[in-house]
């Protein structure tokens, strides 16, 4: 189930948020050294040493961003039951993947466009 990014839209010399977050690509030089983890970011840039924990800073909501969309998943997960009834052993297979890679996605999602907004603020 892979959707390739669709190549980024003129966003006004943005690079695709998307893309970026997918494959966790430094905001200043471009390398894919944003994160160190699934859903973990690197303390600095191991190419150009920007810091991304200084940027990070202020970024609180991840909480609530994973609330969010565990509310969102467990609302489908209840919509889905509702509508095919499907056998419990079919609800955990199909479900437990998809919560970890939603969350893992979101999260992932969410730090880098908090990053790259610290960086584009910190621009002159
Ligand atoms: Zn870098």
């Amino acid at each position: 189930m892979r959707h390739g990014p669709s190549g980024p839209r003129d966003q006004k010399g943005q690079p695709g948020l998307v893309s970026a977050a997918l494959s966790g690509l430094c905001p200043r030089c471009g390398s894919k050294t944003l994160f160190s983890a699934p859903a973990g970011l690197a303390d600095e840039c191991a190419n150009c040493g920007l810091d991304f924990l200084a940027l990070e800073r202020g970024g609180r909501f991840v909480g609530v961003v994973t609330m969010l969309l565990a509310l969102v998943l467990i609302l489908a997960a209840l919509a889905v039951d509702e509508w095919l009834r499907p056998p419990l052993w079919a609800t955990f297979l199909f479900w437990g993947p998809v919560t970890v890679a939603t969350v893992i996605g979101g999260l992932r999602l969410y730090k880098t466009m908090w990053v790259y907004h610290q960086f584009g603020e910190r621009q002159p």
